[in-house]
């Protein structure tokens, strides 16, 4: 089975809690802090395999979570950050976000990719002691690892696709040209998988791309052909196959017209890509007739015509060198950009202060965490609470929504009243 599109799950690991502990010695009666931090959250990154050429792997795997970090321990012991996982996917995978179908990344330079940021570790009690808070009997809990949902969409990195429509020889070109090896000694085919194969010219190679048969329609969706011409999307060149023996079909010049014409319906951008036109099956005879206007059209077109058998390797030599020449003069494969911004900033502090039925709410991500980490039983850490509360921003924001000494004050849940 081929699989060229999926969406998945991703969620990066979420930091560990820092610890609130104290040394215990002997003889000592009051040990200082010595909670140690968490670990940060494994993250998640896509790398290239260079040995995958479908999506496979995600058709029944669809969530993909790496290890939380460990929380801190005492003794200053760290929490273990949590390993980070790995995703393999063919090299030319386009990640996507799935909603707005923008480009989060282009897995086609091989390096590898982070898709989700691990959470950091929260730290431990041992950074809160100051000169006159020694026992600080609170810490901070980690932060949560990223997460999001994100489509996976194969585009082969090839240089030259093979169009046409099924049975003209394309794969029979592909294959042909592997077995024909020892006999064209100038150049030679590796094949990377069953569609997919390096042709070498001389001291020159590009990739050739081989996908299943184009059928009249498939641009309204018939059949399988639209759907694969992804898979030629970026070819910087096009193999157009076509019988010209006419041994299946009556009109070797309608076949290439009706294929152009389903390349135009796909992408007009991509029926306007350079193509060399590639008459097959010669050995089984043709018409002059036919070349002849199939000529004229190539030349109108301003496209170099091959005639070869692909099954006796006729003419093959010749078009691969021809392919490889032309490709010297286009530009390279091309790469997608990113698109995709992230929107919501996950490090920002903001703070938006709503006044409901008397009462003062503030809002804003990062509270939420704070609160959480708040000892309210103990004094200092609720002084602690109040300076972060201070120092970003958030008394300021309060006095300018116009609070008055005595009013209530709630954060997600924790009230109290205001004083200066
Ligand atoms: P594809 O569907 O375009 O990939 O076509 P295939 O490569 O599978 O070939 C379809 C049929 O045409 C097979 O039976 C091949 O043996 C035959 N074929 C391919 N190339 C030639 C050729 O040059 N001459 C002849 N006589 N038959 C060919
Ligand atoms: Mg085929």
């Amino acid at each position: 089975m081929f699989i060229d599109k999926a969406t998945i799950y991703i969620k990066a690991g979420d930091g560990g809690n820092g610890c609130v502990s104290f040394r215990r010695e002997k003889y000592v009666s009051h040990g200082g802090p010595d909670g140690g931090d968490g670990g940060k959250g494994g993250d998640v990154i896509f790398v290239c395999d260079d040995g995958k050429n479908t999506l496979l792997d995600f058709k029944y795997r669809r969530k993909f979570a790496a290890p939380n970090g460990e929380n801190g321990m005492s003794k200053k012991f760290f929490g273990k950050s949590g390993e980070d996982l790995i995703i393999p996917v063919p090299r030319g995978t386009v990640l996507r976000d799935p909603e707005s179908g923008l480009v989060i990344h282009d897995m086609s330079d091989g390096l590898p990719f982070t898709a989700a940021k691990g959470g950091k570790g929260g730290w431990g009690n041992v950074h809160f002691a100051t000169p006159t808070r020694q026992a600080p009997r609170f810490a901070k809990s980690g932060l949560p690892g990223g997460e999001r949902n994100i489509t996976l969409e194969l585009k082969m990195l090839a240089d030259v696709g093979l169009v046409g429509f099924p049975n003209v020889g394309k794969s029979t070109l592909l294959s042909e040209v592997s077995a024909a090896r020892p006999k064209i000694a100038n150049y030679h085919f590796t094949t990377l998988s069953p569609n997919l194969g390096v042709v070498t010219v001389y001291d020159k190679s590009f990739v050739m791309a081989d996908i299943p048969g184009l059928i009249e329609g498939a641009s309204e969706g018939l059949g399988l052909g639209h759907d694969f011409l992804r898979h030629i999307d970026r070819c910087r060149l096009i193999l157009h196959v076509f019988d010209i023996s006419a041994s299946e079909r009556p009109d070797p010049l309608d076949d290439i017209l009706k294929i152009n014409s389903e390349l135009y319906k796909y992408s007009p951008e991509l029926a306007s890509r350079p193509q060399i036109l590639v008459g097959n099956k010669t050995d089984l005879g043709y018409s002059d007739h036919d070349l002849e206007r199939i000529k004229e059209y190539a030349a109108r077109q301003g496209w170099q015509l091959f005639l070869i058998s692909g099954i006796i390797a006729e003419g093959v030599p010749e078009l691969m060198k021809a392919a490889c020449d032309l490709l010297g003069t286009l530009p390279p494969i091309a790469r997608y950009e990113e698109e995709f911004v992230e929107t919501e900033e996950k490090t920002g502090f903001g703070v938006e202060v709503v006044k409901e039925n008397g009462v003062y709410c503030v809002k804003g991500e990062w509270l939420i965490r704070l609160c959480n980490d708040v000892n309210f039983d103990d004094y200092e850490s609720l002084q602690y609470f109040q300076r972060v509360l201070r120092d970003r921003g958030v008394i300021q924001a309060l006095e300018d929504a116009g609070i008055q000494e005595g009013e209530t004050v709630d954060i997600y849940g924790i009230e109290f009243d205001f004083m200066y």
